[in-house]
């Protein structure tokens, strides 16, 4: 069975709050039981280090019969710290200008990877549509699966779909925009 993942990236946390907002995220997790021990090689990120699902994981996910989820060998949840491009997998099918609606990835492929990289170094990232002329930091494109960019994500890996309410609980604790992204392997 291919693995999934679904993570909560906070979109607005500065980089110097990450950790603590990180940690208050994760405090919380474990305090509401959604999440339990610690463990070691029970996620596919490295560190591999992460956090087994709780006894109360069911208050996240849309999912009554948590029993196959408990016995998966990676069903861990984990925090990631740090300017990352939150990629859904696969993908991108398209990255949209959002002023025209023209598809860089089909059209402008490499310029866009460059802004990707610039944006990742903290350079300035605009990256400018070969069809309306706009120029629009790379990650104000409109990404279809939906990508996210920020300091802050909380990954679940194999977690059944997380519910909206859950999601949007995340979002006043963290007291920030979020955006889930998702993948499949
Ligand atoms: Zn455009």
């Amino acid at each position: 069975m291919g693995a999934s993942f679904q993570i909560i990236v906070d979109t607005e946390v500065a980089s110097d709050q990450a950790q603590t907002v990180g940690q208050l995220a994760l405090n919380w997790l474990k305090q509401q039981k959604i999440i339990g021990d610690a463990c070691v090689g029970c996620t596919l990120d490295k560190p591999d280090e992460g956090f087994l699902p709780g006894p109360q994981a069911m208050q996240a996910v849309d999912e009554t019969d948590l029993d196959d989820f408990f016995k998966l060998r990676t069903n861990a949840f984990h925090v990631i710290v740090g300017r990352t491009i939150f990629f859904a997998y696969p993908g991108p099918q398209l990255v949209r200008c959002p002023n025209c609606g023209y598809d860089a990835v089909a059209n402008n492929k490499s310029s866009w990877q460059v802004a990707l990289n610039a944006w990742k170094n903290e350079q300035p990232s605009g990256f400018q549509c070969k069809n309306c002329y706009m120029n629009l930091s790379v990650e104000k494109w409109i990404y279809d699966p939906i990508w996210a960019f920020g300091n802050l994500g909380l990954k679940f890996w194999n977690w059944p779909p997380l519910k909206s309410e859950f999601v949007e609980e995340m979002s006043l604790l963290l007291e920030h925009e979020i955006t889930v992204v998702r993948g499949k392997l």
